[in-house]
């Protein structure tokens, strides 16, 4: 039913910032035929695009005009990783074009299921260090709590597709955390906690909130961050009672999985700017992808657009080595040579840290352009961002 909505719950719906359309980088979900008659009071519902999320070839086929590789990376799909798009993130694919960034993080190609001879299920060694079910203990001074296996969308080029996507659960259960908060609570050293998953924010308020509260409980731990992709994905879901919730049990930090300046339409500012309006300071983490950000003038106007919506770029991540992802592999020197391209060439606070998760579970490594040309008893030989060399003496 299009069109429903009175006057008064039309004004209601721009007052509190939702019913905006993604703007000039998307197509209006009206056009798209799938979605001619939905309501935009529905549109708008987190609940209602996480149930109508784009799962099968016949729904994929009405928004994209798929190739042969697709085709067969959607079948074989089955039973894996699964696809999953909300119907907003469907918006901002190009429907004809198989090289368009949103489209290639979200639609399985026939080359995910080559698997190549150094690729592993769990490239960056979580399983070997934890303590505890669904917490990783790798730092002296903080852990990764991996609390849900679902997420709004599901990327094609996911580190944790061992995990996510298998089998979903809405409600994970009051007890499944138990054990890790314990382990949380014996160890003293434990000052940061970082949620992740899949998705916290998919969670329902009361079971995210309860979470919090756990951990907010724990004297030691300080510093609680939540990891997301939910306001790129699925920015329906960042409402005023969400926000109530993230400022009942603030401080908290957030970090936003971004990929691509495309990523950036109006509605994920607007949820982005509800976020940093609560209070909560927002970084992003990125993934370097063959052919979506790979190429400095992308990732420059990525980290450009951030600062605009205050998310401060925080991590590029070389894409580990999961199995099917080699098609989405750079050499290191690509990252290297962004970050040389941004380093000094643009704001300090729009340059972010380009790590290696080590294969094996040797945590981040941060890689980047060397500015040191030689040391010798206290000489320092440098070089700045335009190459010109210069000595320091100690
Ligand atoms: C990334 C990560 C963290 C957090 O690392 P920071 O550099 O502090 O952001 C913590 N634990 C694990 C296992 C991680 O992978
Ligand atoms: S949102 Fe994160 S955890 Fe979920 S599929 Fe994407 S990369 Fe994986």
């Amino acid at each position: 039913m299009a069109n429903t909505m009175t006057t008064e719950q039309q004004k209601t719906l721009v007052e509190n910032g939702v019913g905006i359309r993604p703007g000039k980088r998307g197509r209006d979900y009206q056009q798209i035929s799938l979605y001619r008659d939905v309501n935009p009071l529905d549109w708008e519902d987190w609940r209602w695009q996480m149930r109508n999320r784009i799962t099968k070839m016949d729904q994929i086929s009405q928004v994209v005009n798929l190739t042969p590789s697709e085709e067969e990376g959607i079948r074989n799909a089955k039973g894996r990783m699964a696809m999953a798009i909300t119907p907003y993130w469907a918006t901002l694919i190009d429907p004809d074009d198989p090289h368009c960034p949103i489209r290639r993080q979200c639609i399985p190609l026939a080359d995910e299921f080559h698997v190549s001879p150094h690729e592993m299920a769990d490239p960056c060694g979580e399983d070997s260090d934890s303590p505890a079910p669904h917490l990783v203990h790798r730092y002296p001074d903080r852990v990764l709590l991996l609390s849900t296996e679902a997420c709004a969308m599901y990327c094609r080029h996911c580190t944790r597709r061992r995990i996510v996507g298998q089998e979903e659960h809405a409600d994970p259960g009051a007890g499944r955390w138990d054990k890790a908060i314990e382990y949380i609570q014996s160890n003293k050293k434990i000052r940061d906690v970082l949620i992740s998953g899949g998705d916290p924010l998919i969670l329902e308020e009361e079971v995210l909130g309860g979470l919090l509260k756990r951990l907010r409980a724990i004297p030691h731990v300080e510093f609680v961050r939540l990891g997301t992709r939910v306001p790129v994905t699925l920015p329906q879901r960042i409402t005023e009672s969400l926000i109530a919730t993230l400022k009942k049990y603030g401080p908290l930090w957030m970090s936003i999985h971004f990929n691509h300046p495309k990523e950036i339409t109006r509605r994920t500012r607007n949820a982005c700017e509800m976020l940093a309006d609560a209070g909560i300071p927002l970084g992003s983490q990125t993934v370097l992808l063959k052919g979506i950000n790979d190429r400095p003038h992308i990732m420059r106007k990525l980290v450009h657009e951030l600062l605009k919506i205050r998310v401060r770029p925080y991590y590029i991540y070389q894409c580990d080595p999961v199995r099917g992802t080699q098609h989405f592999r750079t050499p290191v020197s690509t990252g290297i040579n962004i970050i040389e391209k941004l380093r000094g060439h643009t704001s300090g606070y729009a340059v972010p840290t380009y790590v290696i998760d080590a294969p094996g579970g040797g945590g981040k490594i941060p890689v980047g352009p060397n500015y040191i040309l030689s040391e010798a008893k206290g000489k320092y030989v440098l070089r700045n961002f335009s190459g010109t060399v210069y000595t320091y003496l100690e």
